[in-house]
């Protein structure tokens, strides 16, 4: 989906960018514990508003005791409440995750859909969790906007966008299709170490050269 014509200078800073990235974080990579696109759409509706952490340590009762699709679908949503409770809004994931997997069940053949029009169907499955699906369950490209890939990219440069949807945008017309998926992670982990959104550490950043915000602030 490019759209756009990028320049010479632009793509070699914007490679200079993901090559720093890739440097400062060799580790990026999923942080949520799955192993089967079931176990991630689940932990992905999960980890709204909450951290990773708190859902890897959820999940493993929650999976041992409704192993699928078809064991969560039927499932009533009080029973699955005192498994979630620690990760927040615990009625409203509840409720979406059985009546996601019971959508699984009646009109996917009891598998995860593995195209973005099925996933956005589901409830509790808004575009963001459908890229994190797509991308690290089916390997489909997408750059799913959390709120650090939305700050940083808009502070680096990499987007100049207001919403997240046009940041989403514009990330996929101006980073190489074989990179979403990494770049996503690269941007996730920069948020969470570096670039902070009180107190970015611009000192620690090996980017900062090249980064927009820091040429802005003169420091
Ligand atoms: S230089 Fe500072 S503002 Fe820019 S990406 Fe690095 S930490 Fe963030």
């Amino acid at each position: 989906m490019r759209m756009k014509k990028l320049t010479k200078k632009y793509t070699a800073w914007r490679d200079s960018v993901l090559d720093g990235l890739a440097a400062q974080h060799p580790d990026a990579a999923p942080e949520l514990v799955f192993s089967n696109p079931y176990e991630l759409l689940i932990a992905t509706i999960l980890s709204a508003q909450c951290t990773d952490k708190q859902v890897n340590k959820t999940t493993p009762a929650l999976f041992a005791a409704y192993p699928g699709p078809k064991e969560m679908a039927k499932a009533e949503p009080e029973e699955i409440e005192g498994y979630i409770h620690s990760c927040g809004f615990y009625h409203n994931k509840a409720k979406n995750i059985v009546s996601a997997c019971r959508d699984i069940v009646e009109r996917f053949g009891g598998e995860v859909p593995s195209d973005r029009e099925g996933l956005e169907s589901l409830a509790g499955v808004g575009r963001k969790t459908a890229n994190v699906v797509l991308s690290n369950a089916f390997g489909v490209p997408a750059i799913a906007v959390d709120t650090h890939v939305f700050r940083v990219s808009n502070r680096i440069g990499l987007a100049d966008a207001g919403t997240v949807e046009a940041t989403e945008k514009q990330l996929m017309e101006n980073i190489p299709e074989d990179k979403w998926s990494i770049a996503h992670h690269w941007l996730i982990f920069h948020g969470r170490r570096v670039c902070s959104a009180r107190n970015p550490k611009c000192g620690e950043c090996m980017i900062r050269e090249l980064c927009r915000e820091y040429e802005k602030r003169g420091s």
